[in-house]
């Protein structure tokens, strides 16, 4: 499974995260690895110039930072779901 920001098969630049470190072609289905996003927020830096289309449905988990400076167009569905409760994640971590 190749790893990608782009789809390698059809060059769709729209690919959803189905579950935590995978991707699917929005156009194809094609499936991908995103190991960028696995437990992290997604970081936009400055000097990017980020797109989502029209047909775009990207969810983000862990929120979204857009740094200053960075070019961000959201033209179609964005959703992002919240990081987990803080007191909840504090006291997962002291178990182990
Ligand atoms: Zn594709």
């Amino acid at each position: 499974m190749p790893t990608a920001d782009h789809c390698s098969e059809c060059g769709s630049p729209t690919l959803v995260e189905i579950s935590p470190g995978q991707l699917q072609c929005h156009y194809c289905s094609a499936v991908f690895r995103a190991p960028r996003l696995e437990g992290a927020s997604v970081r936009i830096a400055k000097g990017a110039n980020v797109i989502f289309g029209k047909n775009a449905h990207v969810i983000i988990k862990g929120g979204l930072q857009i740094d200053d400076g960075a070019q961000v167009a959201i033209e179609g569905e964005l959703t992002i779901l919240a990081p987990g409760d803080p007191e909840r994640i504090r006291a997962a971590r002291e178990k182990t």
